[in-house]
């Protein structure tokens, strides 16, 4: 109807002009809705995903927060939301915070 406001997709930011769905008061286009989001990016995961703990990631996303390196197929640390290779998330656990809770996961 054209007195309708748009609606746009919390998902992928477009325009719905379709049919949606509306989840938690929340709009979405219905190919969105299975769209997981992208921690490291924010944004949402179409293609195949990299899964690490109980996130779902880019498999390009997936690389060290501090020295970026790859970290597929390598030893990876988490540090709250940062992923890290072995070797950062020592180094952060030894020197800026040691309480993290940094688990290293072969
Ligand atoms: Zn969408
Ligand atoms: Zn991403
Ligand atoms: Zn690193």
């Amino acid at each position: 109807m054209a007195d309708e406001p748009d609606i746009f997709c919390s998902v992928c930011k477009k325009l719905i002009d379709g049919q949606y769905v509306v989840s938690g008061g929340i709009a979405m286009h219905r190919g969105c809705v299975k769209a997981t989001t992208c921690p490291v990016c924010k944004k949402p995961i179409h293609g195949p995903a990299q899964v690490v703990f109980d996130d779902e990631l880019h498999p390009e996303c997936f690389r060290c927060a501090d020295c970026k390196k790859d970290l597929t197929n390598q030893a990876f640390a988490k540090d709250g939301n940062a992923i890290l290779c072995a070797d950062c998330g020592a180094a952060r656990l030894k020197k800026t915070n040691p309480k993290a809770n940094i688990t290293i996961k072969k």
